[in-house]
């Protein structure tokens, strides 16, 4: 009888600096799988896993998977039913060999601030402690104490823009498998130092101080008792104690080898620690530089308001300087705004609309801007991922429409999603070659998504609650100074956060 490992977990990446908070609307857009539907995933961490196990012939049991778009921290009452539908399958599944998560690692409910911490907690005291679990990371992962605790293994992604998804799915699935076979026998480390900066420098294709740390990880791995080494780059909105960027290992046997290593790479990674700070501009700045480079499209990266790391996508910030700065340029930005969306749908193509656009989901970040446009496309904001974490998926912008102000386009959604590449805008057939400005709204995927077409970028510095500069973020619960708030600091050593030895059941 082949052996039976249960599937499952909790996937979001939240944010403590927005007012907005999670709720299962955002989980029901997006996956929340159990069955034989959780079973059909071929794409994604979960893809990787089920291949993985299948080839290998053992026996995927399908708990509960639930992904959503990032966003505020999750309602207490929607994480409560996320983890007890979890539980109630891991409960009503029978013996598992071993259980394999997909985690983000910056998840927070209201009730569960470290929500992996706390999922891992509960599957743990389920199954016990002679049961592997292992789980698998965004690398933008807030590694806890507790979740160091509760697992046997974390392997985290090692690219980003994120392309491994599905590989890091395996490498997870394959982990469980050498666990089971007693080939490894887990000791995790996690070094980190008081280093909480944006994701901008975090690209892992060199050159960049990221990558080079990166690099240096993945020419130790498989060298001794290194079965894999995972820089970590923390999300920087959460507020919570303890956060910063390191290493997380894992060895083989060797708990000493675990924490040098992990040690040794994190104070590379301290200091690399001003080239990880980003070079930002206002947008007025940034405007007229671009005015003064030839042709298009120049990027205009409002990273302040990015959905992919918890922003509500509404800010009219860089909106407001192009109005003002150069409305004749044709344009293209996207803006959330579910009362616009639903009144340009109402008017209907080619009709003349006045909006209040703007700063209506998370208002304490801007003013609206009051403008008059004509509708001249509608849609009903479904697209498919082409890549990515959320790979083949569809994506749910809800009643999404094109408004023209001069030569301005303003996507105006219902929902926030996440930019993989440039879905949304291909969706109203916009013509982002030709665009002489494109507001984008993510630290990174931009330089994939616009290769070879963009003639320069800049990063703003906007108001938003992700924004590139961390300084001006209120860190109200970390207990040590960080950097770049405390650009002057200085430490001795990393902190070290070590996992338990089990004596885990093997085949
Ligand atoms: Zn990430």
């Amino acid at each position: 009888m082949s052996l039976r490992i249960g599937i499952g977990g909790i996937f979001i990446e939240c944010n403590h600096f927005t007012d907005q908070l999670t709720d299962s609307s955002a989980f029901k857009r997006s996956e929340w799988l159990s069955g034989a539907e959780l079973l059909a995933k071929d794409t994604g961490v979960l893809g990787g896993m089920l291949s993985l196990l299948d080839a290998k012939g053992f026996e995927s049991v399908p708990l509960l998977y639930a992904s959503a778009c990032p966003g505020g921290a999750v309602r207490t009452e929607v994480y409560d039913a996320l983890k007890n539908e979890l539980l109630q399958l891991l409960n009503a599944a029978g013996k598992l060999d071993g259980i394999l998560l997909c985690l983000h690692g910056a998840g927070s409910s209201v009730n569960a601030p470290d929500l992996e911490g706390d999922l891992a907690q509960a599957v743990r005291s389920q199954i016990g402690d002679r049961v592997p679990i292992v789980a698998t990371l965004d690398l933008h992962a807030h590694i806890t104490a507790e979740l160091l605790a509760e697992t046997d293994a974390l392997l985290a992604w090692e690219t980003y823009p994120h392309i491994d998804a599905f590989k890091t799915g395996e490498r997870g699935a394959q982990a469980i498998i050498d666990i089971l076979k007693g080939c490894l026998r887990p000791f995790m480390a996690m070094a980190k130092v008081p280093l909480v900066v944006s994701a901008i420098q975090g690209q892992t294709k060199p050159p960049g101080p990221f990558a080079d740390i990166m690099n240096e990880a993945k020419r130790l791995e498989g060298n001794g008792m290194l079965y894999s080494i995972n820089p970590i780059l923390v999300h920087p909105y959460l507020n919570l104690a303890d956060m910063g960027g390191g290493v997380l290992v894992v060895a083989n046997e060797s708990q000493s080898e675990a924490v040098d290593i992990a040690k040794r790479l994190t104070k590379i990674y301290w200091d690399n620690r001003h080239e990880l700070q980003p070079q930002t501009f206002q947008p007025r700045d940034a405007i007229r530089k671009g005015m003064n480079i030839e042709g298009g499209p120049i990027l205009l990266v409002e990273a302040a308001d990015c959905c992919g790391g918890g922003a509500a996508g509404d800010s009219v910030h860089c909106l407001k300087a192009l109005l003002a700065e150069a409305p004749d340029q044709t344009a293209i930005i996207p803006v959330v705004d579910p009362e616009a969306a639903k009144l340009a749908h109402e008017a209907g193509i080619g009709r003349k609309i006045r909006l209040r656009l703007g700063h209506q989901i998370d208002q304490k970040w801007g003013e609206p801007v009051f403008l008059d446009g004509v509708v001249v496309r509608l849609s009903d904001g479904e697209f498919t991922y082409c890549g990515g974490i959320w790979d083949g998926r569809i994506g749910c912008m809800g009643l999404t429409a094109v408004v023209e102000v001069g030569s301005i386009q303003i996507v105006v959604s219902t929902n926030a999603t996440y930019d993989w590449m440039t879905e949304q805008f291909d969706l109203v057939c916009l013509d982002i070659v030709n665009a002489k400005f494109i507001i984008v709204k993510n630290p990174m995927n931009y330089q994939q998504a616009y290769e070879g077409i963009m003639k320069s970028a800049f990063v703003l510095d906007t108001p938003g609650p992700t924004p590139a500069n961390t300084n001006v973020l209120n860190y109200t619960n970390f207990i040590s100074d960080s950097f770049p708030t405390d650009a002057d600091l200085e430490i001795d050593e990393p902190i070290v956060l070590i996992s338990k030895r089990r004596d885990l059941a093997k085949i």
